[in-house]
């Protein structure tokens, strides 16, 4: 099930992993839509910090009513599970 994906910079240790949503300042991202740089740094193109989506940003985004939080790219969504943990999965 697990499937491979393209690495842009094979020989640079990425800063972020696969199957994680993260929040960079604006829009969530994943590896996929990240972008070299925040995958590479941590950081956005424009210096902004790229952090690990959490639960309570979840929750917050499910309390605004704007459909399910998904990354830039659409490839992974986030909902908090019954246990109230992040649960990430492909929409
Ligand atoms: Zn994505």
């Amino acid at each position: 099930m697990t499937k491979t994906t393209r690495t842009p910079h094979p020989d640079i240790q990425p800063a972020l992993k696969p199957d994680r949503l993260y929040c960079a300042y604006d829009p969530f991202v994943c590896v996929e839509c990240a972008g070299a740089t925040a995958l590479a740094t941590g950081m956005t193109i424009g210096g902004a910090p790229v952090t690990p989506l959490t639960v309570g940003e979840v929750v917050e985004w499910a309390a605004s009513a704007l459909g399910p939080l998904q990354c830039q790219g659409q490839h992974l969504e986030a909902t908090v599970g019954t246990d109230g943990s992040l649960e990430i999965r492909r929409p």
